[in-house]
């Protein structure tokens, strides 16, 4: 037993350890300090490292009761996100991956990321990092622009992202990921396929695409609703969008989902787990799990999560939901959803109408060109891709 399991948790911890079993996991570990925080930044983080020696002292504790809890479930895949996973000291992953290894089964471990500042890494870190069994990076590197980075107040300059770029590779990292944003206030579209040639020709086997998404409470949204800053236009984004979806493929870099691109062989295993459904414990402030039926996010509030008084936000899926949430999720991979296989499930729900009303949709935007039928499967085109948001609303 878990012994500050909330009760929403504790009352179900028999399917929770059925759902656990049923297939591997996926485990998400949240680290939740930065060296600065960036102007457009939402995610449960702080600079105040005071609380970093506690915080996480009870990850690693989490990670033993939850494995202990769930019967030392079989764990395939390992996330380590943040925040900036990169500051913690070297003791400190080497005592959390020893955790995990004590706890959970990871016989059948496929992949094991940790994401990464470029202005906090370096070769003796990476090259531990590499030897306690992570075998993936997934670099902050926003943009290729000192002045853009400026803007978003990144700690790190372009030069910097593309040297950690370069110490992740010597440190023997064969699977390397870099992530960039789309839609910065001054940034031109053709700076953007610029800064995607760039990244690519360093050898990385994946990149993410992210439109810049600001929380109203943030500093940079600030400096745009008082006039200061402007955002670019949806076209002007849209553009850079379909440029992206024509340049890439070209430079061997596949798009798999709605803001990922990879090589063959490249796809992160763990973030497809979220768009098949797969199960995953997400463990640390904000962290988010799902397992069965059941889905929770901890408490964001990083003293209260760290004293272990953190609120639970706890959810119990009923079967339209769970149903919905297939194609929701599964759209956003370009291999699209087998609708066969839906249709089945629905029956036996007794969900044949809501599933036949969601199809009919789908059926009337193919007419559009924003979705692709092929045999039972269905998929969004590169179009509806970038129509997204609205199209999967249906599912909502
Ligand atoms: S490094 Fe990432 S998590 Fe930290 S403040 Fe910047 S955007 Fe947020």
């Amino acid at each position: 037993m878990i012994p500050d399991l909330p009760p929403p948790l504790a009352e179900r911890l028999s399917g929770l350890r059925i759902a656990a079993r049923s297939e591997p996991i996926g485990l998400y570990l949240h680290v939740p300090f930065c060296l600065d925080r960036c102007t457009y930044c939402s995610f449960a983080t702080t600079r105040d490292r005071s609380l970093q020696p506690q915080t996480t002292a009870r990850l690693i504790a989490q990670v033993r009761a939850w494995g202990a809890a769930l019967d030392r479930p079989a764990v395939d895949t390992l996330y380590l996100g943040g925040g900036t996973p990169s500051l913690l000291s070297a003791r400190e992953l080497a005592d959390l991956t020893t955790a995990l290894h004590d706890a959970f089964d990871l016989t059948p471990l496929v992949e094991a990321t940790f994401e990464a500042n470029p202005g906090t890494v370096d070769l003796a870190w990476l090259q531990g990092a590499r030897d306690l069994g992570w075998d993936r990076v997934s670099l902050g590197v926003q943009a290729l622009d000192d002045g853009l980075l400026g803007r978003l107040g990144r700690i790190h300059g372009a030069a910097q992202a593309l040297d950690a770029l370069d110490l992740t590779l010597q440190a023997g990292f064969r699977r390397r990921s870099a992530d960039l944003m789309v839609g910065i206030p001054g940034q031109s579209l053709s700076k953007v396929v610029e800064d995607a040639r760039t990244l690519t020709a360093t050898g990385i086997d994946h990149l993410s695409v992210y439109l810049l998404d600001l929380d109203k409470a943030c500093p940079l949204r600030a400096e745009i609703d008082a006039g200061r800053l402007a955002l670019p236009s949806e076209d002007e984004v849209a553009d850079v969008f379909e440029a992206l979806q024509e340049e890439l493929p070209r430079l061997g870099l596949a798009p798999y989902e709605i803001s990922n691109y990879a090589r063959p062989g490249g796809e992160s295993i763990h973030n497809t787990r979220y768009w098949e459904r797969r199960p995953y414990l997400g463990l640390g402030p904000s962290a988010a799990s799902q397992l069965g039926d059941f889905r929770w996010t901890e408490s964001s509030v990083i003293p209260a999560w760290t004293e272990g008084r953190g609120e639970l936000d706890f959810q119990e899926l009923d079967a339209a939901e769970t149903l919905a949430e297939i194609p929701l999720l599964g759209l956003r991979l370009h291999r699209g959803v087998d609708w066969g296989a839906l249709h089945r499930k629905a029956e036996a729900l007794n969900l044949r109408p809501l599933c036949d009303g969601w199809e009919a949709r789908l059926r009337a935007l193919a007419k559009e060109g924003l979705t692709v039928w092929e045999g039972d499967r269905v998929r969004l085109s590169a179009r509806g891709m970038l129509m997204s948001n609205g199209i999967l609303q249906m599912f909502v």
